[in-house]
């Protein structure tokens, strides 16, 4: 599909798209980049790449797609550095779990020869760094593609090809749009298990040692999630802080409701609203997008793993 691929970012994401080319013969060469030489070591000795490089715009040349796996936050200073080395007709994509700011803070380093598609894959374990990465990871999940309005369209087919053949299901979405889902989705609920998991920990009461020993699936699943990588979540709460804010304050609304029921010990209420929300917890696993267990699918990932 390419003759040469430059993954910019090492980590979890990179190394398992790494992985998939390999597996699935998707180029004939791959080269990667990462900030520290501990992880290009590491990426060579685990042997999912050709070669390394101790430089981005050193990987991105003569290179046909460069993908950015790196937090958000720094996209656009990867993106100034590898667009002038691209060659014309070259694609540029990303992984950033957030898109509109990739296209508003990468597109202007880019020449008018090489086409900026952003792409989302929505898969994803706890785990970071090249260690994590494996083959079938993107497996039957959604990539979301995000291209922007004036985006070359050979390039946009290219990059949903690439998707498809890592086994992603593929939709393709504004960047505005993709951000207000995955702020409902996948922000929002990572913020409350931050929050859930600082407060249990910051409890008097109870003790540490009771948290942990007596975690029914409830608190377990929030702890596996807020276990994820602090630098990515950072990043992804400031470049999409429009939509997440927006969300929030929903959010704050409808927690006071369920307060105040409870403070009037309005049993209909509560039963009312946790009857909606049962049926949205059905209608996930209908579609395919969980297993009917109370550990958001990571398990049937990890059986996969190759
Ligand atoms: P990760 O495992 O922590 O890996 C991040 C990689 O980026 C590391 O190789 C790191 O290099 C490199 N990096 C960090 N800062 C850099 C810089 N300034 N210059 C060059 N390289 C730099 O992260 P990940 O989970 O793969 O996430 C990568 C991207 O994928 C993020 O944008 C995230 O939003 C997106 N994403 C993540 C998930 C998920 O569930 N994890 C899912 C979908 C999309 P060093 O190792 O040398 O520090």
């Amino acid at each position: 599909m390419f003759d040469r691929v430059a993954l910019i970012g090492l980590g979890l994401i990179g190394s398992s798209i790494a992985w998939g080319i390999k597996a699935n013969g998707l180029a004939k060469h791959v080269v990667g980049y990462a900030r520290s030489a501990e992880t290009r070591d590491k990426a060579m000795q685990l042997g999912f790449l050709n070669s390394v490089t101790d430089t981005a715009a050193k990987a991105a040349e003569g290179a046909d797609l460069v993908i950015l796996c790196a937090p958000v936050g720094v996209m656009e200073h990867l993106a100034k550095e590898v667009g002038p080395k691209m060659k014309a007709g070259a694609i540029l994509s990303d992984v950033g779990s957030v898109k509109q700011s990739v296209i508003d803070s990468c597109g202007k380093h880019l020449p008018d020869d090489v086409h900026l598609i952003p792409a989302h894959p929505i898969a994803g374990t706890e785990h970071s760094g090249p260690e994590a990465g494996f083959a079938s990871l993107f497996n039957k999940r959604w990539c979301i593609i995000t291209p922007p309005e004036d985006a070359n369209a050979a390039a946009v087919t290219k990059v949903q090809e690439f998707w498809a053949a890592l086994g992603s299901d593929i939709t393709i979405m504004s960047a505005e749009h993709h951000d207000r889902v995955l702020a409902v989705t996948s922000h929002l609920p990572h913020l409350i298990a931050y929050t859930i998991v600082g407060t249990a920990d910051d409890l008097a009461t109870v003790t540490k040692s009771e948290v942990i020993k007596y975690s029914a699936s409830g608190f377990r699943d929030f702890t596996r999630i807020a276990a994820s990588d602090p630098v990515m979540w950072r990043d992804i709460f400031l470049n999409n802080k429009e939509g997440v804010l927006e969300l929030l304050s929903r959010f704050n609304a409808d927690l006071s409701m369920l307060e105040t029921a409870i403070k009037n010990e309005d049993g209909a209420a509560l039963e009312a609203h946790f009857t909606r929300t049962r049926s949205i917890r059905r209608g996930i696993i209908e579609q395919g997008q969980d297993v009917d267990a109370p550990d958001f699918g990571r398990s049937k990932i990890d059986d996969t793993k190759s």
